[in-house]
């Protein structure tokens, strides 16, 4: 009500009941009409419209029912939906969360596996799940977005044993290269094709599923070689080659192999090179992939691998040092015992270099030996105590349960048992299809840009540090059979150490290892016997 110039005389509720107040100062004022009352009075309205409508149609008064219901059930629907959205939302914060925790935790491996960065660990879910269905693994994603930054190609391009080996092979080899086809599986930033291109190649394809190749793209435009080098994203067992209508075949083929060619409809490379080697060698599964595309692209009669062997090697170590470092220094932190710390320290492969000194044995063992050109993906996978079974204890019939097997004689004592066993790899270029490589063959020992047999290089303790540094395997000190074996005298000068390197892959990351040893002292197994499986993740 607004002001009016006579000021009644109001007291009580009674003096408000009287009508004359009632009268409204402005026509129509919207303040005297509540809501609810234009509700009601639509609703009145309705009400009269649709009795009158029934009144002449009895069916509209089941129609309205089903309007009615629609409209709940719209209702229902949407509030489901959001439910389903913040069900969803949250859900995906756990996952982000959880994921953040596991890249974070401070295990021993994902601490030092670090500065290879993409040879690092590979998330085992990168996809939220679906409310629908189970969650779909992802091996992939976190593994192809850490090779997209820069500091990963740059310590690759760094690592000089590394990239000049893939070079002195490739210049000292240009009769192989020249005219030649070749596939780089993983280009990165197309050093390899570059290097193949410059050897006098005449077409090279340059695959790689990470962002990285667009600056790949921009480095092979930047060296004008764009005419020979064809970069291509994708996984490379997914991808078709590029291929010009018309392949022309090298000229070098004999006239044979290039008859059977021309019925084949997909033409064949000449030349695959990759550089796909992980921690522990095979840490990242990239070799699988490697496989894959040489079944489906390499030339079976004639074509290269680079490079075409890798070999693993394992020694026995007593490295006080590092054990003082790295376990006793938990004794004692700032005054504080903090030894919980180092519960699980014997767990993981420590990726970490040693020196010729820290190996207790004469010479190290080669306990696996893989032939590029024909081995398969179901050979990496490898021995163990569960008698060729999987991670599971299922038996495996694809798991050669008897590979891997060592045998190592100790150059000194150690009384106290074994602090770890190191295993490392060596890699070897042979430039011929058919060469075999000979048993007692090391990289260390082998010619450098040899004419025939090519060119190697160590990541072991005999040669100059690697970005892949080496795998330490720290034998667990509280476990039983270390005990035992410190009690019964430890090892000694001449004890003939034999055993059993098994590889898996991890069961919920198909990127991640486990490497399994076994082990006894020849004559003394009873009291020597040992097991251990360490996880690289
Ligand atoms: N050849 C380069 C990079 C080597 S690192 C160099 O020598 O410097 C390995 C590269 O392979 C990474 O860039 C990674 O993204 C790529 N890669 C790994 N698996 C692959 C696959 N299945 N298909 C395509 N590229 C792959």
């Amino acid at each position: 009500m607004r002001s009016t110039t006579e000021k009644p005389a109001l007291r009580s509720a009674e003096d408000f009941a009287d009508a004359k107040y009632l009268q409204p100062v402005l026509e129509d004022d919207a303040l005297l009409f509540s809501v609810d009352d234009i509700l009601l009075l639509a609703q009145n309205e309705q009400s009269q419209d649709s009795r009158k409508s029934e009144a002449v149609d009895p069916s509209h008064g089941v129609q309205r029912k089903v309007q009615e219901l629609e409209e709940e059930l719209a209702n229902l629907q949407a509030q489901f939906a959001s439910y389903r959205n913040a069900v969803s939302t949250t859900l995906d914060e756990r996952w982000a969360s959880s994921e953040s925790t596991t890249k974070t935790a401070p295990s021993t491996s994902s601490s030092s596996t670090s500065s290879r960065g993409a040879r690092a660990p590979a998330s085992t879910a990168a996809d939220p799940p679906s409310l629908h269905s189970a969650p779909v693994r992802d091996d992939d994603t976190h593994y192809f977005d850490s090779y997209a930054y820069n500091d990963i190609h740059e310590t690759m391009l760094k690592d000089s044993i590394r990239t000049d080996a893939y070079r002195d092979f490739i210049y000292a080899h240009k009769p192989l290269f020249k005219d030649a086809t070749v596939l780089d599986i993983g280009c990165g930033t197309s050093i390899l094709s570059m290097f193949a291109a410059k050897a006098g190649a005449k077409q090279v394809f340059a695959v790689d599923n990470s962002n990285i190749i667009s600056k790949a793209k921009e480095i092979v435009a930047t060296n004008q070689l764009g005419d020979t080098i064809k970069l291509v994203r994708g996984k490379v067992e997914d991808v078709a080659l590029p291929w010009p209508s018309e392949p022309t075949l090298r000229a070098a083929q004999p006239s044979t192999e290039r008859a059977t060619e021309a019925q084949t409809t997909t033409p064949k490379v000449d030349i695959i090179i990759s550089e796909w080697m992980g921690y522990g060698l095979l840490y990242e599964s990239m070799l699988d992939s490697v496989i894959t595309a040489r079944n489906t692209h390499l030339n079976p009669q004639t074509g290269i691998m680079v490079p075409s062997h890798c070999t693993l090697h394992i020694a026995p170590l007593s490295c006080a040092d590092f054990i003082a470092d790295s376990i006793g220094f938990w004794d004692d932190v700032y005054g504080f015992d903090m030894r919980p710390m180092t519960e699980k320290i014997a767990d993981d492969v420590i990726v970490r270099s040693f020196g010729v000194e820290d190996v207790a044995s004469e010479e190290s063992a080669r306990f696996r030996t893989l032939d590029l050109r024909t081995i398969e993906v179901t050979d990496l996978e490898w021995g163990g105590k569960r008698g060729g079974g999987g991670a599971d204890g299922q038996a495996n019939s694809q798991i050669d349960a008897n590979a891997g097997a060592f045998s190592v004689t100790l150059a000194r004592d150690l009384p106290s048992g074994l602090d770890a066993w190191g295993i490392w790899f060596d890699t070897f270029f042979l430039p011929t299809r058919t060469a075999d490589l000979p048993s007692d063959a090391r990289a260390e020992t082998w010619p450098t840009n040899d004419d025939a047999r090519g060119n190697a290089f160590t990541t072991g303790p005999g040669g100059k540090e690697t970005h892949w540094r080496a795998a330490m395997l720290l034998v667990d000190p509280k476990s039983k059979a270390a005990r035992r074996a410190k009690e019964a005298g430890g090892f000694r000068k001449g004890d003939v150490v034999e055993g059993n390197v098994a590889y898996r892959k991890a069961e919920d990351n198909s990127r991640a290892l486990e490497i399994e040893v076994i082990w006894a002292v020849a004559g003394r197994e009873e009291e020597t016997r040992a097991e251990q499986t360490w996880f690289l993740r």
